[in-house]
């Protein structure tokens, strides 16, 4: 059995609340074996060329998001370690017997994919609404993800690229810019007027194809000066910075922002 450098956390080893940061450790080299594991016939193995840094990693290497999502997932598979990591792209090397006809997919191919491993058998996959499906698990968080050379993955959450249109490294980013995409379709905004509260990278990614479809006016709204000046550069027309006022509590509203909004948007 060959290995491959991968960064994990493992909950024995490394502990959760005494450890920071991803782990490198040599892993096994994921194969695909459809006589012990017939899911195999529907996977591919994945040689990883980039890979993205999500916020949700942030909260992971902080060891201050997901606590809960780790621990009962990796009890459910009973192990303890974790492969993170979910943006990625890479080059299929490998694929189960039924992919090329099920998903017209290669070897060869280059792919990116979506984080959300889905059941298909719940009532909201059966009905079309996967994202929302009652089984679901993410990449890298509550399943073995993508911070390694070669991954396992199932072949329905690939995305095949075209690097002639999209850069390489870009190409790693389909991830977030589906969520982007997701609201950006799930609501006409031609000629609307749209405020996108947050310009991180989701946030930006919201900003442009609020303009690319029509959009009339895009209001920016973040806490820090330097997102909101990159938002203004990609297009945003107005830009609203949150600052710290004097609140009672963390979650009352910032009045300052609400008159704003108003004012923008005609009330
Ligand atoms: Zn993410
Ligand atoms: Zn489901």
């Amino acid at each position: 059995m060959s290995h491959i450098p991968a960064l994990t956390i493992d909950l024995e080893q490394d502990g959760w609340e005494t450890s920071r940061g991803f782990i490198k450790r040599e892993i096994e080299m994921p194969e695909l074996n459809e006589s012990t594991r017939p899911s195999d016939a529907v996977s591919v193995i994945v040689k990883v060329e980039f890979a993205g840094v999500c916020g949700s990693d942030r909260g992971i290497w902080n060891r201050n998001s997901f606590t809960d999502l780790f621990r009962e997932s990796l009890g459910k598979e009973q192990k303890s370690m974790r492969i993170l990591g979910h943006e990625f792209v890479g080059e299929v090397v490998e694929a189960g017997s039924l992919v090329a006809s099920m998903y017209d997919i290669h070897v060869g191919n280059p792919v990116s994919g979506d984080s959300h491993v889905t059941c298909g058998k719940c009532f909201q996959c059966r009905m079309g609404e996967q994202e929302v499906c009652q089984d679901q698990k993410i990449l890298g968080i509550s399943t073995d993800g993508i911070f390694a050379t070669y991954v396992k993955i199932p072949a329905k959450n690939l995305w095949v690229v075209d690097f002639t249109r999209v850069r390489k490294e870009l190409c790693a980013l389909y991830d977030p810019f589906g969520n982007a995409v997701h609201c950006l379709t799930k609501v006409d905004v031609r000629g609307a007027r749209v405020a996108i509260f947050g310009a991180g990278q989701i946030g930006m990614f919201a900003i442009l194809l609020a303009r690319q479809f029509g959009a009339a006016k895009v209001i920016a709204i973040d806490v820090n000066p330097e997102q909101l000046a990159i938002a203004k550069e990609l297009g945003a027309h107005e830009t609203i910075l949150i600052e710290k006022t004097d609140k009672t509590h963390a979650y009352d509203a910032d009045k300052q922002v609400i008159d704003r909004i108003m004012e923008l948007t005609y009330a």
